[in-house]
This record gives structure tokens, sequence and C-alpha cells, in this order.
């Protein structure tokens, strides 16, 4: 009953056929694979995007940190929401690899800080630049699809956020640690969820749908790959053996296997989310992707954690009054079973 998040479960045979069948003879390093053309052939099919520029690195990280540090001037500052992982979850890496560029905070949905607005968004860039040499200058606005909080910017909400980056004149950047689970959800085309909607560059995700540990960076500009390249190089995450991370990802894009996992990551979390609902657990909102945000009273999370369930209480401790409700996140990923959604489900 794993509930913590989508990074602890196994990958997939096939990913691990696919490491099996790339240990064999020898390759050239440093991503001159053979697997690693293929990855950017596919990826640039998927995309819709010919030219796109198509790197892997081993964590969303480094991804979003070197993607960042790519379109972000040291002496420019970064938007984002408040509960974005670059600002919370990265411990600082983005500052340190653009060297020493800001965060910048714009507010998300009340309450919940997870989307941004068009209008909070023109608001808050509107607000730097305005002390000459003195303070920050505008820089690359960053987005999370899936959000931190389980929801999705809608193409329309995409399209609205994109066009004040136009406005300004600055680059849209998307971390999608769980780019596939927000897709297959919107049931719309990679294009449509990024360049056809403005976004200039992605963290595409795959560890937390399924791989050992590869996350592609994709530049829809080709203007960018070189300095990505001397980037990720300076920055340790030039892969020597980098076959390895290509055949995860290949494997992850054949035969629809990303989509697969997104889908039964979603669908497993459908019915939990069925479940909790049935059970009377109020939500903090509607899951539209795989993350759930919920109540339980702390007697129940208690008898959970009692009998091994593993997840994450949201805000407060399991110490104090027994039928206090206290907030949970629950995540689900392809992997989890019908079995152990129910043994949960049953323990409440
Ligand atoms: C997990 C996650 C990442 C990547 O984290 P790493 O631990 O560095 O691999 C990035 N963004 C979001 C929103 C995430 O949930």
């Amino acid at each position: 009953m794993f509930f913590a998040s989508d990074n602890s479960g196994p990958i997939p045979a096939q990913v691990l056929q696919a490491l099996t069948e790339a240990n064999t003879g020898y390759a050239m390093g440093y991503g001159a694979d053979a697997e690693m053309e293929q990855v950017t052939t596919r990826i640039r099919e998927i995309f819709e995007a010919p030219d796109a520029a198509v790197y892997l690195v081993a964590t969303g990280t480094a991804a979003n940190s070197l993607a960042l540090a790519t379109l972000c001037k040291p002496f420019e500052t970064i938007f984002c929401t408040p509960t974005a992982h670059i600002h919370e979850d990265e411990c600082n890496a983005p500052e340190f690899y653009t060297g020493g560029a800001k965060l910048t905070l714009v507010p998300g949905a009340p309450g919940f800080d997870d989307k941004m607005t068009p209008e909070a968004l023109r608001a808050t860039i509107a607000k730097e630049e305005t002390r000459g040499v003195h303070g920050p200058q505008r820089g690359p606005v960053s987005l999370t699809q899936v959000t931190e909080r389980g929801t999705i910017y809608s193409l329309a909400e995409l399209q609205a956020l994109s066009a004040v980056t136009r406005e300004f004149g600055l680059p849209l950047h998307m971390d999608g640690a769980r780019f596939t689970n927000a897709l297959v959800a919107l049931d719309c085309t990679p294009a449509e969820m990024t360049w056809k909607a403005g976004v200039n560059a992605v963290s595409f995700g795959g560890t937390k749908n399924g791989l050992m540990g590869v996350e592609a960076v994709i530049f829809f500009d080709p203007k960018h790959a070189w300095e990505f390249e001397l980037r990720r190089k300076r920055g340790g995450h030039l892969f020597s053996k980098h076959r390895y991370l290509s055949a995860q990802m290949l494997a992850y894009l054949t035969d629809d296997l990303w989509l697969t996992n997104a889908r039964a990551a979603n669908a497993n979390c459908a019915t939990l989310t069925a479940g909790l609902h049935q059970k009377g657990a109020p939500f903090l909102h509607d899951p539209q992707a795989n993350m759930i945000f919920a109540a339980l009273p702390r007697a129940t999370h208690q008898r959970l954690y009692d009998n091994g369930a593993s997840y994450h209480l949201w805000d407060g401790p399991l110490e104090g009054n027994p039928d206090e409700l206290v907030a949970a996140r629950f995540v689900c990923d392809w992997a989890i079973s019908r079995d152990q959604i129910d043994q949960f489900l049953n323990l409440i």
C-alpha cells in the first residue's frame, strides 16, 4: 500500500529487458551511442518537432536546472509558483546552475498555490525590472504540468499563460516530471501541450512513470543546443556510459509504454479517489492525474500506518486528537495493484 510517491515502485520488465539488450558489446560514450540517435528521432516524431534539441539527464532537478540555466542569465529572475518543485524541492539548484539568478513567486490559486493565472503572472512580471541596474531583470517563466498539487493546466490555460510570456518576450519552460500523466488526462498531443501552446523547453519526465532514472530535456529551438551541452558537461551531468540512459528512454517510447503506464497510474488514482469519496473523506481539490490530497481522521491514519501503508501527511502530525481530520497526499504509480488499493480502502 505504497502511496508516498510515484518514484518508489519497480520499473517495467520492458525497461529492464532493454537494459539487458543494450548490455552487449561496445558503444561510443557521452551520448554518441546509436540508441540516443533513435531517442532523438522518436522524440522529434512524438512532438512533431523535427528540429528539436533532445538531451538526457538522470534527475528532474538536473533537467530543470540545466534547462533554466540555458534560458536565464545570472542577473535575471525565473517566475514560478510558490509550490513549484524548482522553488521548494531542488535545494536551490536552479539558482546554483544559473549562476545566481533568483526565483520570483507568482501566487497560485487561493489556498492551494498550484496554478498561476495569466493575471497574476502579468502583474508579477510587471513588478520586476523596475529598478534599472539595481534589480533583477525578467527571465523565463517555469510552470509544472502536472502541478505539484495534482492539478492540470488545460490547453487554453497554457495558451493564455504563454500569451503573457510573449507580451514580455520571455521564454516558457515546462517542468514535466509527470508530463505523460497530464497528456493522457487531457487526451491531447505532445505538440498541443507544448510548442503549439507556446512552451519553449520541456523537462520530459521518465522516472516517475517507470524508468530507473532518466529525464529528457527538449528545446524546440535548436539554437539552445550547444549551450545546453556545455552546461550539462560542466554541471557533471553528461553521462559517460550514456547508452544505458538512452536504452531506458527508448524502451519507454516503444509500444506506447509511456502512455500505457501513465494511463494505469491515472486509473489507479481514479479508483482510489472513488473509494475515498465513498468513505466520505473530504478532498482538498478534484484529483486530475495521479495525485490525491484528502483528509482522514488521525485514528484512521494510525490504523493505516500500523498496517503498513505508506504516504505523507500533509497538514499536521500524527500525534493529537484521534478524531481530528488531517490531510494527506496519496500518489498512485502505474504499478500499484488493485488488491493494494482495495486493502487500503478496507482498512479505512
Ligand atoms: C519529482 C519531481 C521532479 C524531479 O525530481 P528529482 O528528484 O530531481 O528527480 C521535478 N519536478 C516535479 C514537479 C517533481 O514532482
